[in-house]
């Protein structure tokens, strides 16, 4: 069913508290944690604790709770003093929805990246 956790999903596990995470935020539909393989100073994965594989599938089937997840990429920029401010290289951040594998998704668990913390390139790779 959809939203229902999956037994092989990491980041289900993650929510379920059966692998160790460095959470930094948490509401009632969202978990907020560091990623492990940071490519910023700043790089927080932002997701719902339901299980929807990609960023679309949950808009479409959950607008709220997609809604959610998309507030907290803000509050986490907000507790990590990356708002954009003076300009400089180190406020104003970057929200990723990698969304299927061609894209870079390896963990099919709806999460937003948020980056900052350092000057960011565009066009991305
Ligand atoms: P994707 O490539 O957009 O699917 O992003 C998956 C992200 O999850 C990558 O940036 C990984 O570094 C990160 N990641 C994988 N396993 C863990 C973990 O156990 N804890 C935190 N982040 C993880």
């Amino acid at each position: 069913m959809a939203g229902e956790p999956q037994a092989d999903c990491l980041f289900c596990k993650i929510v379920a508290g059966e692998v160790p995470a460095t959470v930094i935020r948490e509401t009632e539909t969202t978990v907020a944690f560091r990623d492990i393989n940071p490519q910023a100073p700043t790089h927080v994965l932002v997701i719902p604790k339901a299980h929807y594989p990609d960023a679309a599938t949950l808009a479409a089937a959950a607008p709220q709770l997609m809604a959610d997840v998309v507030r907290e990429t803000g509050e986490v920029a907000a507790q990590e003093n990356i708002v954009p401010g003076d300009g400089g290289p180190r406020t104003g951040y970057r929200v990723v929805f990698n969304t299927g594998s061609g894209a870079g998704q390896t963990v099919f668990h709806t999460h937003a990246h948020v980056l900052g913390g350092r000057g960011l390139e565009w066009p991305p790779g």
